[in-house]
């Protein structure tokens, strides 16, 4: 009984331990991902450049949320460091990147916030598209709560890499093409806050330009509470 029980445990020890050394974990979005993106991208192709207001909205939300939290709480992680939201692209790769040093998120979160299209939001969304029938200008995507995933917009994969403010807390990548599923691993990052990277579409590759970034922040972004940087330029 003894040596059964041994063997017992160490098989489950032996499939921990291969899971720690491919930790990749696959999930599938809770509701009709493929629907939800078709809807953003009909109501956004005229304005594609929205996916960069509600980047930097989600940006200027966790910097405050990180802001809030400080007052009370002296345990959070880099306590010190500068609240801003930092751009940076790269017209030859098409790459793009957005980074904030606000709340970040746990693995949890990450389930919750961005793999979960039934939110209340989602249907509403939905919902108000379809009573409209007609050209919307992307003003309804904030307003439902889905404007993370306008971003599909422009990209055919997203990677997003979060660490929870929290002083013990595991940093996570998160990683989808927005057709059904996402993947999440554990990774090493060393401060607090968000950063969410991708390749832009051919299309778009105006988005990986100076100039235009600029012209967009400035449009759609000018009051936000935090300085938002391109590259060491200040917006
Ligand atoms: P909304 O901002 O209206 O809640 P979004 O689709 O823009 O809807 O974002 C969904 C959720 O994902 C946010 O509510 C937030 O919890 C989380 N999230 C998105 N971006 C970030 C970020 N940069 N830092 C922390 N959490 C984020
Ligand atoms: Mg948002």
């Amino acid at each position: 009984r003894n040596t059964s029980q041994k063997k017992q445990r160490k098989a489950i020890m032996s499939k921990k331990s291969k899971n720690d050394t491919a930790p990749v974990q696959e999930f599938e979005y809770k509701a009709e991902m493929k629907q939800l993106l078709d809807l953003i991208v009909h109501s956004l192709y005229t304005h594609p450049e929205i996916f960069l207001r509600e980047l930097i909205s989600n940006g200027s939300d966790a910097l405050s949320k990180v802001r809030f939290n400080a007052l009370t709480d002296q345990d959070i992680l880099d306590k010190e460091s500068e609240l801003a939201i930092r751009l940076s692209i790269d017209s030859k790769e098409l790459t793009f990147a957005i980074e904030d040093s606000g709340v970040g998120m746990t693995e949890e979160e990450l389930i919750a916030n961005l793999g979960t299209v039934a939110k209340s939001g989602t249907l509403g969304f939905m919902q108000s598209l379809k009573e409209q029938q007609k050209e919307l200008d992307g003003n309804l995507i904030g307003q439902f709560g889905v404007g993370f995933y306008s971003v599909f917009m422009v990209t055919e994969e997203v990677t997003v890499e979060t660490r929870s403010a929290r002083p013990d807390s595991q940093a996570y990548r998160w990683r989808s093409s927005g057709q059904g599923t996402y993947t999440i691993e554990k990774i090493e990052r060393a401060q607090r806050g968000t950063k969410i990277s991708f390749k832009l579409k051919e299309d778009y590759k105006e988005f990986a330009e100076e100039y235009r970034v600029e012209q967009i922040v400035k449009k759609y972004s000018n009051f936000v509470d935090f300085p938002i940087y391109l590259a060491d330029k200040q917006l």
